[in-house]
């Protein structure tokens, strides 16, 4: 087989072989001009909110702006759209900041990017509590389940987008709405939490936990309170696990009992 491939170069005169290798070059040029467009210096890392980590990404436009004021600072602004080298996801970011005339000094720098990073990766029922709360609505004509699901998916768009006074807000909101609808209006959120734990809804470790939660979203409303990201994260678990209880368990029993058979009476 070694000998058929030298015999097929040996047939190609001069000229041909220099033909194909000035194509070569040529072919070659071309590529590299890709290469160009596409290589490193229009590449950035970056992180891919589908990926969860920092990922190389093309650059698929860019354009910066200024604005010269007569004061002594400019605003200036960049926009970018890449593209996730490795699942294609694309990313829209924004900067914008103050900066001197000569561009030495910035100032009040701030970023937007979407889709925004993931902070915390949602619960693996999300989904399935969306599509129930919805038939809840449609085929039992109770909204209980969807307005919680609609409240809880408010409070993960507080936190990706780094809002957490707002976000132990919605917790606070949403707690009492699962309270009242299951006890009713006690008139006080400590009355409701006693009620809520004297009917068996939760223990007494959830119910220690439920004030803290409680309090932080008062604070936040009453006393300009600004909680971390972390400290919402964790009430977020709090409010989850709660959730989880009242309602996932609850649709997962009633499957088991539908499934398992009966005992039969002796
Ligand atoms: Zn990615």
């Amino acid at each position: 087989m070694t000998a058929n491939l030298f015999k097929k170069i040996k047939i190609f005169p001069n000229e041909a072989i220099q033909r194909t290798a000035k194509n070569a070059a040529a072919d070659f040029n071309v590529m590299c001009s890709e290469l160009k467009v596409l290589g490193m210096h229009d590449k950035i890392k970056i992180h891919c909110c589908n990926c969860n980590v920092d990922t190389w990404q093309k650059i698929l436009f860019k354009k910066s702006y200024q604005w010269s004021s007569d004061e002594k600072y400019d605003h200036c602004s960049k926009s970018i759209v890449t593209e996730c080298c490795g699942c294609e996801q694309p990313h829209y970011r924004c900067s914008s900041w103050m900066q001197n005339k000569d561009g030495t000094e910035k100032d009040m720098e701030d970023e937007w990017v979407f889709p925004p990073k993931q902070l915390r990766t949602k619960p693996s029922w999300n989904t399935d509590f969306a599509f129930s709360s919805i038939f809840s609505t449609f085929f039992e004509g109770s909204s209980e389940k969807e307005h919680a699901w609609d409240l809880l998916r408010e409070v993960h768009v507080s936190l990706q987008n780094n809002c957490p006074r707002l976000g132990v807000i919605g917790i606070r909101a949403l707690l009492e709405h699962i309270m009242v609808s299951k006890i009713g209006d006690q008139k006080s959120f400590i009355k409701n939490l006693k009620e809520f734990q004297n009917q068996g809804y939760i223990s007494k470790i959830q119910e220690e936990a439920l004030v803290h939660v409680l309090e932080i979203g008062h604070a936040a409303i009453h006393r300009s309170y600004s909680p971390s990201q972390a400290e919402l994260i964790a009430a977020l678990d709090i409010v989850e696990n709660l959730i989880e209880t009242i309602y996932i368990y609850d649709e997962k029993s009633k499957h088991i009992d539908r499934n398992v058979p009966k005992r039969k009476n002796t």
